[in-house]
């Protein structure tokens, strides 16, 4: 066997992992919605789930798992990433001129255990579910997942989150020091630095958009459900410091990529939308990655990323 057929080969296998990758690591991402959207009856008492005007916390309780066994999907696959096991497929950094070295399960522990993450998420679905803020549709368990009502949550949860980052980096120096710029010390981000800015950043880009959301759409808790694990992974997904095997089709159709997101963390002003592109283009605020000199590759060896002060 010649060189280049051993390069077709290892193409070969590289697309096979990605393609497989894709397939899999999706719907293992909304798992639980999927599983439990028809059984749920079967394992649950009807007094558990049933909406008698006051919630009951198994729907909050379903839909924080659905999002933790998310994230431990996710997890596990930039694991087999990070390891760079031939499983993996080839993998590409995102910014080739520099590189970044971390000890996986340190970095995944402070990524868990960060209070601006998930813990200030978490007490905010706490609060609106078991306080009766929510439209008590969502306390519904009839139906299962609304796919249109899943895509008009994450458009609209993203509009409202481009419109507060473009905000915070825009209305005033102060506004944008005491809130995003903790977030943009990371000019070379990795998986772990999604969640990683401070709690006023959070509140401003995550919170608010989400209250705001769940009053314009109506939908069940399965819905709802779907919804929270695909957009707090998808969050993580895009902050990734190598290219997904998708990252090429997301491209094509206005989806966010991990590219995308590390020009807004390279160049500052471009792409604040997150998990799509339509909000840039529409505002003239896109940046293509081709275009950015610091994703192509240089003539020099990387060099070790330091974060930006
Ligand atoms: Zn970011
Ligand atoms: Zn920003």
């Amino acid at each position: 066997m010649n060189q280049r057929d051993l390069q077709n080969r290892k193409t070969l296998w590289d697309s096979t992992m990605g393609v497989a990758a894709t397939l899999v690591l999706w719907p293992l991402i909304v798992s639980v919605p999927l599983m439990l959207q028809h059984t749920y009856a079967n394992i649950f008492k009807s007094g558990w789930y049933a909406y008698q005007q006051k919630p009951k916390p198994l729907g909050l309780c379903l839909g924080l798992l659905a999002v933790a066994v998310g994230q431990t999907f996710v997890l596990c696959y930039q694991y087999v990433r990070w390891t760079k096991s031939k499983y993996a497929g080839k993998l590409v950094p995102v910014q080739p001129n520099e590189y970044r070295l971390y000890d996986y399960a340190e970095a995944a522990q402070e990524h868990l255990s960060q209070a601006e993450g998930f813990a200030v998420i978490g007490c905010y679905l706490t609060c609106t579910w078991m306080l009766h803020l929510m439209p008590s549709s969502y306390y519904s368990f009839e139906g299962g997942v609304a796919w249109s009502k899943v895509a008009a949550c994450l458009l609209i949860q993203d509009f409202l989150q481009y419109v507060m980052h473009r905000a915070e980096h825009k209305v005033s120096k102060s506004l944008y020091r005491a809130s995003h710029e903790p977030h943009h010390k990371f000019t070379n981000p990795r998986l772990f630095d999604a969640f990683n800015g401070s709690l006023t950043d959070t509140l401003l880009m995550i919170v608010l958009p989400l209250f705001a959301t769940k009053s314009i759409v109506h939908c069940n808790v399965w819905t709802y459900m779907a919804f929270g694990t695909l957009y707090a992974n998808w969050l993580c997904l895009i902050h990734s410091e190598t290219h997904h095997p998708w990252d090429c089709v997301f491209q094509a159709c206005g989806l966010g990529t991990a590219a995308d997101h590390h020009v807004h963390h390279k160049l500052f002003s471009y792409n604040y939308g997150h998990l799509f592109s339509y909000w840039d283009r529409l505002c003239g605020t896109y940046r293509h990655p081709q275009n950015v000199r610091q994703f192509r590759k240089n003539h020099k060896d990387p060099t070790q990323w330091k974060p930006h002060k």
